[in-house]
């Protein structure tokens, strides 16, 4: 069985709150969100990092982002959003399964810089 936390989300034996789900790919609620509605979009295969990501692999997980951005617009009316995806533990990554960030921003005051 994997060891990773993102596969086990994946699997549903560590539970998550889904907003997106097809074939390739699963989006979930970070849970320690640095903005409301804080949401991560992974592949369902697992890879480390952006440079395994097969063109196929990442076509199905790009293809998606202007819907799980609507959604979060739409869901919780952010005026502006950030994505972002973090490679290798110098670089901020801490969950080693390919992961795009989707931070959804307020204001000045929203606790992101
Ligand atoms: P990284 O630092 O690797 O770019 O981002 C990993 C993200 O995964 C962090 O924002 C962290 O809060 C989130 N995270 C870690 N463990 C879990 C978990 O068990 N469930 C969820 N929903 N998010 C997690
Ligand atoms: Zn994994």
């Amino acid at each position: 069985m994997s060891e990773c936390i993102f596969c086990k989300i994946i699997d549903g034996s560590i539970p998550s709150a889904k907003i997106y789900e097809d074939e390739h790919v699963y989006a979930f609620m970070d849970i320690q969100p640095l903005t409301k509605g804080h949401t991560l979009v992974i592949p369902k295969n697992h890879k480390e990092y952006v440079y395994d990501l097969s063109e196929e692999e990442a076509s199905n997980l790009f293809k998606v982002v202007p819907k799980i951005a609507s959604v979060l617009k739409e869901t919780f009316g952010p005026v502006g959003m950030n994505l972002l995806n973090n490679n290798g533990a110098p670089a901020g990554q801490s969950v080693f399964h390919f992961h795009l960030h989707f931070i959804p921003r307020y204001d000045q005051t929203d606790g992101f810089r």
